[in-house]
């Protein structure tokens, strides 16, 4: 049965004070019960001990701190897993545990679906269906940080990194990711460090100058092309905030010292992987604190590209570095599972 109660996963620390003051309160207790959320195998009122019974039978009537149900939980043989989760109104959404060599990334949706239809991309395929809640984006983490304790395997490797790089373009649904990131990088909370938190974008010019006045994350920009014409026709959005604007824009994200801003560029066999093509990018990128990610296209019957050739990538690779940039090539993980780059896409096939 949906639950028509407020959920208080929805609301930023300012919020449940404010929410407490009214009710005749003192703001600490709801300082109690939003560190309370974010503790992981927390899901109901009873269990916030320091709290006196009563007010955790009035909240309890009032509100509701439900989390999305584990639908599915896929490992990779490389131990990379999907996380499929159901929402309250029964939608299902992908997030990625990632093993790092001393610790776990998150990549985390922000959107079931993506209305900026890049042309190589599954969830943009399916098409846009609703923005997350905040409550909706940091439950993500704790079903994550609870699948990885109940194994004891957060033991050996803590989930410290977040990624925005799920389903979804994070600054498409601005006001709950600033809400969640708030919420995930308070210190008594998750306490999540801003250099362990990305946000990757497609490039919304007024968003991403928004997002560098109001918090300190990293940012990661999906380029895919360094001239106009090969990127609308990769990324349609392109029409209305072309390369120089983003690459304005860039250039005034402020960075704390030691920064730098990563550019996503996804390889497309015979489209964008032409040794001109890296020429023109490192040309681009120039006086950009940048670093370069390079990811090979994960295929899918469905869409028309090819991965290029590992030669191809790597002397594409081979000319960035040679102008003076940090360049990568990302491994994809999770393959088998489909839980790579691109590939989620909210179903239970
Ligand atoms: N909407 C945001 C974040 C989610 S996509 C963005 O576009 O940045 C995360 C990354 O996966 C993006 O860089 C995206 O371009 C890339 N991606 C999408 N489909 C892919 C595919 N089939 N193969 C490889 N990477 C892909
Ligand atoms: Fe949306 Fe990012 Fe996929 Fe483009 S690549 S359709 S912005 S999720």
């Amino acid at each position: 049965m949906p639950n028509s109660r407020p959920n208080l996963r929805d609301l930023s620390l300012p919020e449940i004070e404010a929410l407490f003051t009214q009710k005749g309160l003192p703001a600490f207790r709801g300082r109690q019960v939003f560190r309370w959320l974010s503790v992981a195998g927390v899901d109901s009122f009873q269990q916030m001990t320091d709290l006196p019974k009563e007010l955790r039978r009035d909240l309890e009537r009032e509100f509701s701190i439900a989390l999305p149900e584990l639908a599915r939980q896929e490992v990779s043989r490389d131990g990379t897993r999907k996380l499929a989760l159901r929402l309250e109104d029964g939608e299902i959404i992908e997030c990625v545990l990632i093993p790092e060599r001393d610790h776990y990334t998150l990549c985390v949706s922000s959107q079931v679906g993506c209305a900026m239809g890049c042309a190589f991309c599954l969830t943009g395929r399916m098409g846009f269906r609703r923005n997350l809640s905040a409550g909706e984006i940091t439950s993500q983490v704790l079903k994550a940080q609870e699948i990885l304790s109940s194994q004891g395997l957060d033991k050996k490797k803590p989930l410290r990194n977040l990624v925005f790089m799920g389903m979804g373009e994070p600054l498409a649904n601005y006001e709950a990711v600033i809400k969640a990131l708030n919420i995930l990088l308070y210190p008594k909370g998750f306490d999540f460090s801003p250099r362990r938190v990305t946000v990757s974008t497609v490039g919304l010019v007024p968003q991403i100058r928004r997002l560098g006045q109001e918090i300190r994350v990293k940012l990661a920009v999906s380029l895919h092309a360094a001239d106009d014409q090969i990127r609308t026709s990769l990324v349609p959005v392109n029409k209305k905030y072309p390369l120089e604007e983003i690459i304005k824009a860039c250039k005034s994200f402020p960075l704390k010292r030691g920064w730098r801003i990563t550019f996503e560029y996804v390889l497309l066999a015979g489209i964008n992987d032409s040794l001109v093509q890296a020429q023109r990018l490192a040309k681009l990128l120039r006086g950009v604190p940048a670093k370069i990610n390079l990811i090979p296209f994960n295929e899918a019957p469905s869409l028309p590209f090819k991965r290029p050739d590992d030669k191809t990538v790597l002397a594409f690779q081979e000319i960035l570095m040679q102008a003076g940039y940090v360049a990568t090539v990302r491994q994809s993980k999770g393959q088998d599972i489909a839980a790579a780059c691109g590939q989620l896409r909210g179903v239970l096939s």
